[in-house]
């Protein structure tokens, strides 16, 4: 048996035309605005490639750059500004900061109804609460290639990988609100293999080249990939043996192009959604 390969490019893009259609029909043009400070490369692309995107989508997108020196105040005074500003809808703080900013301060620092990445604690509390806000894109992500494999959630054994704020836990919480039964594994997790075995759905965000191993997966199984990971001869994996697992998955998201090019997309729907609820309270 060979996986269905569960194509992320093309959901992401049927996913960014629809938005660009919905933000055509707007009697106004959503903002979102990108807080990038320091110069770290990696950075430096994510956010062309959030604001390039933003744009092609009919969102006013720009980048305030600022130097690796700023400090948290004058990062705070400028978050401020941003959220008094009425053309401006979603507000992204680039991670990682330099090391003397508080990434917790900033956090809590972006207006609520504002964060589009979905990391203010009011928002992190209404998802785990399952009432309504943003979602985390990279998680929000994986449910639509979750939906696009046509696998069901209500009642089936969830197994995620990764327990960071930003994959783990939101993903575990988005699953759990979806009906699944949800185990979330880490590094102190006794015998990975076996809980990952019996999953109906992995969803691996350990960060970890190729940990999940074909035999840890049950045949027909759904296996989504977070993980991007470099390794030294410069090829990008994730963190599932991909050729091993697609002889025994149902389906399996490849790397690249599996849930990398839906955070952007998710980002983007983010954005139009504060916005239609900001300006419409829709
Ligand atoms: P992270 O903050 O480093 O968290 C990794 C999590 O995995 C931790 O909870 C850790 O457990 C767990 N873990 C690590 N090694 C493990 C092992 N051997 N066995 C069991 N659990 C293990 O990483 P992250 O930010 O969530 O990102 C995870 C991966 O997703 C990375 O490869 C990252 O590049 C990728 N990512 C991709 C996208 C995208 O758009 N495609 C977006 C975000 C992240 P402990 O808590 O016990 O340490």
């Amino acid at each position: 048996m060979s996986a269905r390969i569960i194509d992320g490019k093309a959901v992401a893009a049927a996913l960014r035309t629809r938005l660009a259609e919905r933000v055509a029909a707007l009697s106004f043009r959503p903002g979102l605005v990108v807080v990038l400070v320091g110069d770290d490369p990696a950075s430096a692309v994510y956010v062309r490639s959030k604001d390039r995107a933003a744009n092609a989508a009919g969102i006013a997108a720009c980048t305030i750059r600022l130097p690796t020196e700023t400090s948290e105040e004058v990062l705070i005074t400028q978050i401020d500004r941003l959220n008094a500003d009425p053309t401006v809808d979603g507000i992204l703080v680039q991670f990682p900061l330099p090391p003397h900013v508080s990434s917790q301060v900033v956090i809590e620092a972006v207006d609520p109804d504002k964060d589009v990445d979905g990391f203010h604690p009011l928002n992190v509390g209404r998802l785990v609460a399952g009432h309504p806000g943003l979602v985390p894109c990279t998680p929000a992500g994986v449910m639509k290639l979750i939906a696009a494999a046509n696998a069901s959630l209500d009642g089936a054994r969830a197994l995620v990988l990764g327990r960071s704020t930003i994959v783990g836990r939101p993903m575990a919480a988005l699953l759990l609100a979806a009906n699944a039964t949800v185990t979330t594994a880490h590094t102190r997790t006794r015998d990975l293999p076996a809980e990952c075995r019996r999953a109906d759905i992995i969803v691996a965000a350990a960060g970890r080249p190729e940990l999940v191993r074909g035999d840890w997966i049950a045949p027909g199984a759904t296996v989504i990939d977070v993980g991007m990971n470099r390794l030294p001869d410069g090829r990008l994996v994730g963190d599932v043996a991909f050729a091993e697992a697609i002889q025994v998955a149902g389906a399996i998201t490849p790397v690249p192009g599996g849930v990398g090019p839906m955070t952007i997309a998710c980002l983007l729907e983010n954005t139009v959604a504060a916005a239609l609820r900001r300006r419409l309270g829709g």
